[in-house]
């Protein structure tokens, strides 16, 4: 399939908005966004504010403006198209989900009536490897446009006012607030004064700058054939993570599917990658990969209902985060990219961040200091898993070596499933302790002793050195002082 069929295709679904949104993605991949439009002049000392937060972007940390309009911040959201409409799917395991109530998002009844599916396993399986089940991890499937819409209901029924379709151009910063510039799709522009600007904008962000990237495309599906053989969706089962096939292309493409209301199925296909290469046209593209390959992945007569895609960035620790361009300006979601970047788990990451990320920002306002950045949820185990990360998005490039990725990955999962099935999932969970994270990369080079040789082809003698350094100052230190 060429990319004008993908396009039409996509378009045919999701109509002229969402593939507008898709297409705006896609541009951002080689003419990378910047706020080159600031307002005439940094806001003085005295200056109005119009508000406390201007909270750019209203995808997933949209759940921000409820949290923080309950603890008395005056939010007011800004989004190039409406804010809470997403193009996702979701899913999170059950504890992860439970915070939207702590939080007092939803309620009990209301998150019941959110989760469409509940699995009873999810697997990973690399292509002529084994299946690796684990429990505990990814086993809910939420509405995310249900989520979404009632999280801008509850925020509205707390005073957040939103400015749907004005895309933030420029900012300055001033001595005790930011001025904003926003544009509309008309070309009308107008400037908004907050004390602190929350960047939600994802990987659309100028600041999402973090070194690795997954472009994912996909969509909810009927007609797939279920059943228990591999090419067959179990409507009681996740799969987390699934290859087809060895390098192709340069690239090891990863399906993930997992069933939502009765007769639907969420597909992805996703790789990882290098920012830097990654350029326009990598959806389209992927997306004509997808309708084309999706018989390796399962049988059946697949209708496409519900197109989702997006590129979601990772960091890998290997080298400078992303970082905020003004202290009054605090990065959140993708823009920050403190998630996992070996399951880039954005929305398990924004669940656990989301509250104590609030207060911090409400107590910022209260004692007038501005010292936020990284305001959001990180973990020492990054360190460890982000050079994994880095390798998966570097797999080998000659013929022979097409099936060694899935190689080492198999010998690797092999082990997490042979530690237990709690190990298994601190690791997807971003739970593991340092401990465990050694024995973990200890057995698997004892299973394939190659994986030496590749992780200095791959990162380097410097890069190496950075990765131990790394995960020696975080992982092992904070493991000795706790014996
Ligand atoms: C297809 C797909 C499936 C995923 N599935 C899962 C999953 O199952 N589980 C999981 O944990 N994670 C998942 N993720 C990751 C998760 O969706 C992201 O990590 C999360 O959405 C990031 O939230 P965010 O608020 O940072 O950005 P987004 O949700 O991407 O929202 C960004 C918002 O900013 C707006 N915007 C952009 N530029 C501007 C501008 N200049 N001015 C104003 N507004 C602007 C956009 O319109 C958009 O509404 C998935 C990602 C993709 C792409």
């Amino acid at each position: 399939m060429n990319t004008d069929e993908a396009r039409a295709r996509v378009r045919a679904v999701t109509g002229p908005e969402l593939l507008e949104r898709l297409e705006h993605l896609d541009a951002t991949r080689t003419r990378a966004p910047v706020d080159d439009r600031p307002p005439a002049c940094a806001p003085d000392r005295g200056a109005a504010v119009d508000c406390d937060v201007a909270l750019v972007g209203g995808g997933l940390s949209l759940l921000y403006a409820p949290v923080l309009a309950a603890l008395g911040v005056r939010v007011h959201v800004f989004d190039r198209g409406r804010a809470g409409v997403t193009h996702r799917e979701w899913n999170a395991s059950d504890s992860e989900l439970q915070s939207l109530v702590e939080m007092g998002v939803v309620t009990a009844d209301e998150l019941a009536g959110l989760i469409i599916a509940r699995y009873r396993e999810g697997f990973c399986r690399w292509h002529q490897g084994g299946t690796y089940p684990v429990t505990g991890v990814l086993d809910r499937s939420i509405d995310a446009g249900a989520l979404l819409a009632l999280v801008r209901r509850r925020a509205e029924s707390l005073g957040v006012v939103f400015h749907d379709g004005w895309a933030l151009t420029g900012h300055a910063t001033g001595e005790r607030s930011v001025a904003l510039r926003f544009a509309d799709a008309a070309g009308a522009s107008c400037e908004v004064v907050a004390r602190l600007m929350i960047d939600a904008r994802g990987a659309g962000s100028p600041s999402a700058t973090a070194d690795l990237i997954c472009p994912t495309v996909g969509g909810v599906f009927t007609g797939l054939a279920q059943g228990s053989a591999p090419d067959e969706i179990d409507p009681a089962v996740g799969e987390i993570l699934v290859t087809t096939e060895g390098v192709e292309g340069g690239r090891q493409h990863i399906w993930e599917g997992f069933p939502g209301r009765p007769g639907e199925t969420t597909v992805y296909l996703f790789y990882y990658d290098k920012r830097e290469r990654v350029g326009d046209g990598s959806l389209v593209n992927l997306y004509a990969r997808f309708f084309a390959t999706l018989p390796r992945y399962k049988r059946g007569d697949a209708v496409l209902q519900r197109a989702t895609f997006g590129y979601i960035p990772g960091w890998s620790r290997l080298s400078p985060a992303p970082r905020s361009p003004s202290p009054r300006i605090v990065l959140v979601g993708d823009a920050a990219a403190r998630h996992s970047p070996l399951t880039y788990c954005g929305f398990g990451a924004t669940l656990r961040s989301v509250r104590a990320a609030s207060a911090r920002v409400a107590a910022a306002l209260a004692a007038e200091t501005v010292a936020l950045d990284p305001v959001v949820h990180d973990t020492d185990l990054h360190r460890g898993t982000g050079a994994l990360a880095h390798m998966i998005a570097s797999p080998p490039q000659t013929p022979s070596e097409a099936q060694a990725l899935n190689g080492l990955l198999d010998a690797a999962f092999g082990t997490l499933h042979a530690m237990g099935d709690a190990a298994y999932g601190r690791l997807l969970r971003d739970e593991m302790s340092g401990g465990e994270f050694f024995r973990f990369l200890h057995a698997t080079s004892r299973r394939r002793p190659e994986v030496y040789g590749w992780v200095f082809r791959v990162m380097g003698v410097a890069g190496v050195g950075r990765w131990g350094a790394g995960v020696m100052r975080g992982l092992w230190s904070k493991e000795a002082t706790a014996r």
